[in-house]
């Protein structure tokens, strides 16, 4: 039997076309309605979030962490460059220079003893990416944050119901961003959430959310007129998209122990790799919210010939991020920079097949093919 297994695959797992049905039914599709709430509820009362708010994407959130932190000419960020575009990009419209940070030896996550290094007197906020849903050593990073005065942005797009000694991430640093594209735990299509951890933020936040309106007090009854009063931009997403998420939050309990199930089981039938290739490693302080299986491979070369030995069995593997500060669009400006660790990730990193609805004998099928190619 021949299978074609895609790296990823939308699902639907309870109400979400209900739930769309009932938004036109009750007479609202645009932004802010009772799925919006419903979701940010969600957040604040099972996560104990201070404030969330429900965006177009992780993008957004991250466009909103942007403008809340005033960023001005020769303000510096620090990010990691093994990251995706958007944990950069959304400084760079800004003005921010960014100063680019390496991933762990052990982890592709950056790595939080290069950090001190990079900060200047110009240095105005980190962004942490919690990669794969794996927690960066906050205590450390919030150290830093005391230390220098600076604000820190939790890209944790990936980070869905992970923690980092108890705490869930998107809840620890100043502002927190979550992702529910297509390919995350928990999906809607385009989606995300800002949650504003700090209350100095909270106002500015839903003025930005609102086109640079005060509409959202207007809704509350606390003003009689509204009016265009600061920067913002259309960041909250359609009652379409909301109903869908909310769909998936009534079920995350079910989507989280099933995607646990995956990692596992990938786990359990790679173990006798492990002196071959580099297989995840979770450290003590950080949980596993299973977003996603990956393995490092040698070399650059090896991987190319593991992606197509794998795709000529009708697997599609793919590679993850190509280090920002070598992307044709920020490299003119990086070229002294030497980051390895962000270029072995680069080159070696393979992730495998990942989503709600694959078997556990296609699960059995995958490794088996991964292991026939190391031996
Ligand atoms: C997916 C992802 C994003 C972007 O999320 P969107 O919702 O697609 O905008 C940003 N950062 C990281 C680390 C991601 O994995």
């Amino acid at each position: 039997m021949r299978y074609k297994i895609p790296f990823n695959k939308p699902y639907i797992i309870g109400n979400e076309i209900a739930n769309i049905k009932l938004s036109v039914a009750q007479g609202q599709i645009s932004g802010n309605g009772i799925f919006t709430k419903k979701c940010q509820t969600y957040f604040e009362e099972k996560y104990g979030f201070n404030k969330c708010l429900l965006t177009t994407s992780c993008t957004d959130a991250l466009e909103m962490s942007a403008l809340l932190l005033e960023i001005k000419e020769g303000d510096e960020i620090i990010v990691p460059s093994y990251t995706f575009v958007s944990s950069a990009l959304a400084f760079v419209r800004e003005g921010a220079k960014i100063v680019f940070c390496d991933s762990r030896e052990d982890h592709p996550g950056m790595d939080e003893a290069k950090i001190e290094e990079l900060i200047t007197p110009r240095t105005k906020a980190i962004v942490v990416v919690h990669y794969a849903g794996v927690a960066v050593d906050m205590n450390k990073i919030m150290a830093l944050a005391i230390k220098y005065n600076l604000l820190i942005v939790e890209d944790a797009a990936q980070a869905f119901d992970s923690y980092y000694k108890g705490k869930p991430l998107g809840s620890i640093g100043h502002l927190g961003c979550f992702s529910f594209h297509e390919t995350k735990n928990l999906q809607c299509g385009e989606g995300g959430l800002l949650s504003v951890n700090d209350d100095k933020f909270l106002s500015r936040a839903e003025i930005i959310w609102e086109k640079g309106t005060n509409r959202a007090e207007f809704f509350r009854g606390e003003i009689n007129k509204y009016g265009w009063v600061d920067v913002g931009s259309s960041f909250l997403p359609s009652e379409i998209n909301a109903a869908f998420l909310w769909g998936q939050l009534e079920n995350s309990q079910k989507i989280q122990n099933q995607r646990k199930h995956i990692w596992h089981l990938y786990n359990q039938f790679l173990e006798p790799l492990r002196e071959k290739v580099k297989l995840p490693v979770i450290p003590d302080y950080a949980t596993n919210n299973a977003h996603m299986y990956y393995l490092v491979c040698n070399s650059a070369e090896e991987r190319t010939r593991l992606l197509s030995h794998l795709r000529n069995n009708g697997i599609q593997a793919v590679f993850h991020y190509l280090s920002l500060h070598k992307s044709k669009f920020m490299r003119k400006n990086y070229r002294d920079v030497n980051l390895p660790y962000s270029d072995l990730y680069t080159e070696r990193l393979v992730r495998l097949p990942f989503y709600f609805e694959l078997s556990d004998e296609k699960i059995e099928f995958i490794s088996r093919q991964v292991i026939n190619f190391y031996t």
